[in-house]
């Protein structure tokens, strides 16, 4: 391997950051690193930076929108004292809205597909939340998460269902905070990737980057049984098919997504994001989730299709969450093999001795 050299010195991070004392765990979101990846790249003639979003205190981009989705309903004020936070989630809001709830004094009741993450589970129920697991349904079938979770908010008395599709308080976060914070960090980005699950990420991030630079492109990712890229491309999807990455891809359009805004959608698939986000730990020390796999695949994609128009730009691309909440899936090799993802190359054990 080509031996990277650099000119900074290792925890330049935290020397910057060191004086930053806070009245509570919130005050630790946001201001994550970026930092440009050597190995991956197919081209020396574009740079891919990653936004590290697992530096979040709850180890995703999704505590940014917790504390901002329930000060936007205790603001409406559909959220009192003692009451009782009620989500649809893939895991992560769950995990950020229950950090801001435990510091907040409130009560959660989370509803989780089932084809999500053990590790996402674990974590909801370790604080405290109640979990209701609900089988992987399509979108008009009452046991479909976000059905149960809205059933359960109307049953229950002093609840409020959050509802982070389609409150637009979701991407407006992004355009309050995350925007801002990448043109400080990265004020010559030229394009902007990230997976698309409610949108708010790419929406909100992309609507205030380009309202700043028109000339930024705002890139979305989804997988392949979504229907998010059909419906950009032809205004009509097939119906969504199964697919193992978590976190992006959808079963319909939330209102959070904003396809005038987009100037691309790529689409990535399992065989290769999976891999992918393996290699993203052998090769930059990036230990991050599956989705975090997916949009560096449909950055190298965009980057390979776009030609001379990529030549000397910036993209920056949104590395959601963490890799230990996969621990069983994607960093586990009798999964990855049991799901035709093993990659010989990637295998985890490939270079052990048996003993
Ligand atoms: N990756 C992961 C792991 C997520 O949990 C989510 C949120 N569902 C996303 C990506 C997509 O972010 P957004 O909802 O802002 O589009």
């Amino acid at each position: 391997m080509t031996q990277i050299r650099t000119k900074q010195p290792a925890g330049a991070a935290q020397e910057a950051g060191r004086q930053q004392v806070f009245d509570n765990i919130l005050g630790a979101i946001g201001n994550t690193p970026i930092v440009r990846l050597n190995r991956l790249p197919e081209s020396p003639h574009t740079e891919v930076l990653a936004k590290l979003e697992f530096m979040n205190p709850g180890g995703s981009i999704k505590d940014r929108i917790g504390w901002w989705l329930l000060e936007d309903a205790e603001r409406r004020g559909v959220l009192k004292p003692g009451g009782l936070v009620v989500e649809g989630t893939g895991g992560n809001t769950g995990i950020g809205l229950a950090m801001a709830a435990a510091v907040k004094g409130y009560r959660c009741v989370f509803t989780v597909a089932d084809k999500m993450s053990e590790g996402k589970i674990k974590a909801l129920r370790a604080f405290g939340a109640r979990v209701v697991v609900t089988p992987t349904v399509t979108p008009d079938d009452p046991r479909n998460y976000c059905r149960v979770a809205r059933r359960i908010a109307d049953e229950e008395p002093n609840s409020v269902y959050i509802d982070q599709y389609n409150n637009l308080a979701n991407r407006d976060y992004h355009y309050r905070h995350t925007g801002p914070e990448i043109l400080r960090q990265l004020p010559d980005v030229d394009v902007l990737v990230a997976g698309l699950g409610t949108g708010g990420t790419l929406c909100g991030t992309g609507r205030f980057l380009k309202d700043q630079k028109p000339s930024l492109k705002v890139i979305g990712v989804d997988p392949v049984g979504s229907v998010l890229y059909n419906m950009y491309k032809f205004g009509q999807s097939p119906p969504v098919q199964p697919f193992l990455i978590e976190g992006i891809g959808k079963d319909c359009v939330p209102a959070n997504i904003d396809f005038d805004l987009i100037d691309d959608v790529v689409q990535v698939e399992d065989k290769e994001a999976f891999p992918l986000t393996r290699r993203l730990l052998k090769e930059e020390g990036i230990y991050a989730g599956i989705s975090s796999g997916s949009a560096i695949v449909g950055a190298l994609r965009w980057i390979r299709e776009a030609g001379e128009e990529a030549v000397g730009k910036k993209v920056l691309v949104i590395l959601p969450d963490t890799g230990s909440r996969y621990m069983s899936k994607v960093y586990d090799d009798d999964w990855m093999a049991a799901n035709g993802l093993l990659d010989e190359s990637v295998g985890i054990h490939d270079e052990q001795e048996d003993e």
